[in-house]
């Protein structure tokens, strides 16, 4: 395995389970000191940290001032933040009329205002070393519509625009503002979704299959890295070409 990220200090949001576990995981193999945060599933965190070493910290997205002292901690034990990842994420479906205007605030709340703290807070240290690389992790819904996710939909197309805006700010003092748009991957998130949706989107999915978390987690660590060096406000789907066909 290759060690390109040995010395480098990465944060994970969401990485107790699915995606965000591969990707704390890939950079821990590949040499990087690894933090990642979660919201209730502490022994999900702990068989992670046992596993790979990384460090586990209970941070719920809504809360503002954790995710700062949280951001402060990690550059105070290790001098530096070198790379954030904006994994953590929540579904809560429902026809828009159905929906209670709670789920509507939880889901933005957790998905796109807890990206923009993260992002607000590692930015800081990113401007002082004048580098860093910021990876945020949206969906297919923010692309092409969804039933049932007005609100999931509502937050990951609006990260994507928050991407490119934010890479517009952040590129001329070298940091790197980049998205990853899974499609389904095998998840306790998309477990959830019916079996008949599952089929019919395996059907229109090139490799007839769904995707591995750590099928995500590789291009998530190539976006870091510095083979990525000249890629800014990106975003690249991962979803077994299901948006690029026809069918
Ligand atoms: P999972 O449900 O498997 O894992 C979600 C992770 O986010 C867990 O680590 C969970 O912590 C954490 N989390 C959830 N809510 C909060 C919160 N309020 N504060 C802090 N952490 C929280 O999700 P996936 O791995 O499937 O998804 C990861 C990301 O990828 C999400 O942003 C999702 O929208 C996106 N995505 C997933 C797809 C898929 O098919 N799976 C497709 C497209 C996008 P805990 O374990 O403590 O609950």
């Amino acid at each position: 395995m290759n060690r390109d990220f040995e010395n480098q200090t990465v944060i994970v949001t969401g990485g107790s389970r699915g995606i965000g576990r591969a990707v704390v995981e890939c950079f821990a193999q590949r040499g990087a000191r690894v933090f990642f945060t979660y919201h209730q599933n502490a022994d999900a965190a702990a068989q992670v940290s046992t596993g790979c070493g990384a460090e586990a910290i209970a941070c719920p997205q809504t809360d503002g001032a954790a995710i700062e002292a949280t951001v402060e901690q990690v550059v105070k034990t290790t001098g530096r933040l070198d790379v954030l990842v904006n994994n953590a994420g929540i579904t809560s479906d429902n026809f828009l009329m159905l929906m209670p205007h709670e789920d509507w605030q939880r889901v933005l709340d957790t998905n796109l205002n807890g990206a923009c703290r993260w992002c607000k807070a590692a930015s800081r240290p990113m401007l002082s070393a004048r580098r860093g690389s910021i990876i945020n992790i949206a969906s297919i819904s923010g692309l092409v519509g969804v039933m049932g996710q007005t609100n999931y939909a509502a937050s990951k197309g609006a990260l994507l625009a928050f991407t490119r805006a934010l890479a517009a700010e952040l590129g001329g003092r070298n940091i790197r503002v980049n998205a990853v748009v899974p499609g389904f991957i095998e998840t306790d998130m998309s477990a959830r979704v019916p079996r008949q949706i599952k089929q019919r989107n395996i059907e229109r999915i090139l490799p007839k299959r769904f995707g591995q978390p750590a099928e995500v987690a590789s291009v998530v660590a190539f976006l870091a890295s510095d083979a990525a060096s000249y890629i800014f406000g990106q975003t690249i789907i991962v979803d077994g070409g299901l948006t690029a066909t026809a069918g």
